[in-house]
């Protein structure tokens, strides 16, 4: 289908955050206009919302993630009726194994308490636990290097991001919401407003509001507009594997100072980390480096769980963050230098669970002018400008 005349708004991507964003406007009873999502890939090969590991926590350093991430869980748990389309739609459960932060030194033993406090203060289950408490609930790991540890079991844990965005794109497509598969090559601006973008096959199309989804090509996207992110793709290693003796109860996702973190995945676990050399790569670089696994992964679980000697891997793969390198959290909402451009971009690893809250409040701001539900304001990008960082600290 090739779309035809203006569009109220046009979405760049249609993943997790298009879908999202594409849903809420179009099921806000003040929004009438005409939404246009555009995505290059309608298979989502190479989206970070077809690599993710779809967590949810309210371990998070900033009290604003802590709030997003709450509501996150509540829409989650009430995912049937939040969509309103009736028995079709699955009722969603959230797996509260936690995470489970481990200290093993006295400076990350202290940070760990003040965080512990932090979300306590906002609500959050988050327990400070002694190397003993940790033994006592959990006896399979190994403790000898571990301090202190925090753990919350009270909605953080696995949740199905898969249905929630198929749902969203559903939703959104039944309300009128026309996806197309064409790329966004370039964007019309004068002064501060954008006035079209150019689509590879469509050719240009004018729109009134322009929100920039792209994942980790949102800095392409800015940049056709004239503007800079300070977003870049990084790769983020997952395994699966098997082991041959399990552990007798969940496993928490269990973030070990080696930089390695692993959960309980169904009957099998599921581990992660990071390249030991994590820089930007090219969006397109998918490489798998095959050392990982074998030098960094499994000796950093063998260590920490004795009884993950004996495992087999059975799938692995490489995702890119959309990893933004000023305070590794997402910049939201409108340009300031450009009125209707709308930025969701640089989520650094914890986007999919902020998509209801953030989904939910970029549309309030483009059909309302303002945030209503929960104040998102300090996440604009006015803050590179001001040099003013909202830091997360716990990014995994
Ligand atoms: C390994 C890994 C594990 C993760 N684990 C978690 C987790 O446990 N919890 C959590 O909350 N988050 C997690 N995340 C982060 C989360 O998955 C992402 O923040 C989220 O999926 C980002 O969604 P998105 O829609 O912004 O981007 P993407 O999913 O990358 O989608 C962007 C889309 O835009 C399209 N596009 C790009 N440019 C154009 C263009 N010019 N024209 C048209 N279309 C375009 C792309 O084709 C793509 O489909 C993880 C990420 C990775 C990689």
């Amino acid at each position: 289908m090739t779309p035809q005349g203006a569009w109220d708004v046009l979405i760049v991507g249609g993943a997790i955050y298009g879908s999202a964003v594409a849903w809420f406007l179009a099921s806000d009873p003040d929004f009438d206009g005409r939404i246009l999502v555009v995505e290059r890939d309608p298979t989502y090969e190479f989206a970070a919302t077809s690599h993710t590991n779809s967590c949810i926590r309210q371990q998070f350093t900033s009290a604003l993630n802590v709030q997003i991430s709450q509501f996150g869980a509540s829409y989650v748990k009430d995912f049937r009726a939040q969509m309103g389309l009736g028995d079709a739609v699955p009722h969603l459960t959230l797996q509260s194994f936690g995470y489970m932060y481990l200290a093993d030194t006295p400076q990350f033993a202290a940070h760990l308490k003040a965080a512990q406090a932090l979300q306590a203060g906002l609500g959050a289950g988050t327990r400070h636990m002694t190397p003993e408490e940790i033994a006592q609930a959990y006896p399979f790991y190994s403790l000898d290097d571990i301090l202190a540890a925090n753990h919350n079991i009270v909605d953080e844990g696995y949740f199905d991001g898969g249905t929630l965005f198929d749902w969203w794109k559903r939703g959104a497509k039944r309300l009128g919401v026309v996806f197309v598969t064409d790329e966004v090559v370039d964007l019309k601006r004068a002064c501060n407003r954008i006035t079209a973008a150019v689509l590879r096959d469509a050719g240009e199309i004018p729109c009134g509001w322009l929100v920039n989804a792209a994942g980790t090509r949102g800095r392409d996207v800015a940049a056709m507009a004239g503007l800079d992110l300070p977003v870049e793709p990084r790769k983020r290693y997952s395994f699966v594997f098997q082991a041959a003796e399990p552990l007798d109860r969940d496993l928490p996702l269990t973030i070990d100072p080696s930089g390695v973190h692993v959960r309980t995945e169904g009957r099998h676990y599921l581990a992660g980390c990071p390249p030991d050399d994590d820089r930007a790569v090219a969006v397109d670089d998918f490489e798998f480096d095959h050392t990982l696994w074998q030098d960094k992964v499994w000796p950093a679980i063998a260590h920490r769980i004795p009884a993950f000697e004996r495992v087999k891997v059975l799938n692995q793969w490489v995702g890119h963050y959309d990893y933004n390198t000023f305070d590794q959290n997402v910049l939201l909402g409108p340009h300031p230098e450009v009125d209707n451009f709308v930025l969701c971009n640089g989520f650094s690893g914890h986007g999919l669970q902020q998509s209801p809250a953030l989904g939910r409040g970029v549309a309030e701001r483009i059909v309302h002018g303002a945030y209503r539900s929960l104040d998102l304001s300090p996440l604009s990008y006015q803050r590179v400008f001001d040099a003013a960082p909202v830091v997360e600290q716990a990014v995994i």
